[in-house]
């Protein structure tokens, strides 16, 4: 571990914000040490063996785009870049299960737009001008839900906009914050298709993200302490000066700092008089253990279905299914049904014949992209001197993503560095 004479930084939650955070400050030359509550790290990024599909399988699918910049960083510093895969093109295919029609949106790469002017490359029935709210989405200001800022009908919300906007928010996108759109449509629409590239890892979201980060520590004597769950923050003026680990109180040096890089609802608990969001919405993946027939697309975007995301994996189907509420209390068996049903006739494969499956519902996925949840994120910086908050639900101006949730803890490392020695107590 390097030097510790300018402190130890102490992470605390080794989800992809910690994670992050450590990278970058390790690179830095900091001495850094990392503590996560459960044996494993990646938080609700994470890949893990499952004894009933006999497979090793994701929490869920999870898909980033090509300008998703700070996560390419991060995965090319700690050498796990290749390990995502894409078409070379920005392509989305889409099948609606009421009608059979498919069809596929085609990007150009530039920023100006011409694929919503060429009728193969746009959605089916839309013509250009159709498009225009879209940009005018990218002007507008303040916060509001969407269906004040755009209408929420029609061909191209409900065979383009409407998927992708509630795969990136995780809550309807009509109740959505229009500013969290908004972000979107900036950083990834309105750039063109190399942007937009749909990226996932094949191989697995802990293979990619998690497993390389924690050997790229470990090659660099940063510890990541596992079973290591932060009780309290002990507090004396203006700093922390404790970490109580239950058996183990920590007392910090004046150089230390601390990363709180924890879910919302922890750090709530942890930090007292945070403001932050409080309602959240659920994902449901679905996993089967089949090979998927030659010839399917790597991911489908499912219109009119229970299954809203396919993807056809090495070995597995892996379906998505965000702000999955509806999905929560039926029995298992039957949401596996149910998708499975949407699965058979994409793939055309028998819809009565269940291959292996597991369900896995995260009902705290994320914190719901209203507006209003959306304005109680705080920002990083704490009336704590030696206290730095992270995580995808901090102010990011992002959705709860993995690119919000990377940012948010470079942000952090960079606090940290920005103030190198810490303030004295107060009296
Ligand atoms: C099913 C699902 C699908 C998703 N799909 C996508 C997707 O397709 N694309 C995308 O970009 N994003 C997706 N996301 C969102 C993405 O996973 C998150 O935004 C990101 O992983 C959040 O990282 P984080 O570090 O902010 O928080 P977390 O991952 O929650 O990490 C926090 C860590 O802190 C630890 N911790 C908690 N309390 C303590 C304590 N007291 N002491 C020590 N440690 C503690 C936790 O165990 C955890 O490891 C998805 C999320 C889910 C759940």
């Amino acid at each position: 571990m390097p030097s510790s004479d300018s402190g130890t930084v102490h992470i605390i939650g080794a989800g992809l914000a910690g994670l992050a955070a450590a990278v970058r400050l390790t690179e830095a030359g900091r001495a850094v040490a990392v503590h996560e509550a459960t044996a494993h790290p990646g938080g609700r990024c994470r890949s893990y063996f499952d004894h009933v599909t006999d497979m090793v399988i994701d929490n869920g699918t999870h898909l980033l785009l090509s300008g998703n910049h700070a996560a390419l960083d991060y995965l090319r510093t700690i050498g796990a870049r290749d390990l995502l895969e894409g078409p070379e093109a920005a392509e989305f295919q889409f099948v609606d299960l009421a009608s059979s029609a498919r069809w596929t949106v085609r990007l150009n790469n530039g920023p100006v737009p011409w694929w919503i002017f060429a009728k193969g490359r746009r959605v089916p029935q839309t013509r250009a001008r159709d498009y225009l709210p879209l940009m005018r989405l990218m002007w507008a200001s303040g916060d509001r839900p969407l269906n004040e800022l755009m209408a929420c009908d029609g061909a191209l919300y409900q065979r383009l906009i409407e998927p992708l906007f509630l795969a990136a928010l995780n809550v309807r996108p009509v109740v959505g914050s229009g500013a969290l759109a908004r972000a979107l449509v900036r950083e990834t629409l309105a750039l063109g298709g190399k942007a937009c590239r749909p990226l996932i890892a094949p191989d697995g979201i802990g293979t990619a993200f998690v497993e390389p980060a924690t050997r790229w520590l470990a090659a660099r004597n940063v510890p990541v302490k596992l079973h290591h769950s932060l009780h309290a923050l002990r507090f004396a003026g203006a700093r922390v000066s404790h970490l109580d680990f239950g058996d183990d109180l920590m007392p910090l040096g004046d150089n230390d700092k601390v990363i709180l890089a924890v879910p919302s609802y922890a750090a709530a608990m942890l930090v007292p008089g945070l403001q932050t969001p409080t309602a959240y919405c659920s994902i449901v993946n679905a996993h089967f253990r089949i090979d998927p027939p030659p010839g399917q697309p790597r991911m489908i975007g499912v219109v009119n279905g229970t299954a809203e995301w396919i993807f056809a994996l090495p070995g597995r189907v892996a379906v998505t299914v965000s702000d999955a509420g509806r999905l929560l209390d039926l029995p298992r068996t039957e949401v596996a049904q149910r998708i499975w049903r949407d699965v058979a006739a994409v793939m055309s494969l028998p819809a009565d014949v269940l291959p292996p499956w597991q369900i896995v519902r995260e009902r705290r996925a994320t914190f719901a992209a209203t507006p209003e949840e959306n304005a109680k994120r705080p920002g990083a910086e704490t009336g704590w001197h030696n206290l730095v908050l992270a995580g995808d639900w901090t102010a990011t101006g992002l959705p709860a993503t993995i690119e919000g949730a990377i940012r948010s803890g470079n942000r952090a490392a960079g606090l940290v560095q920005r103030h190198p020695l810490a303030r004295p107590a107060a009296a």
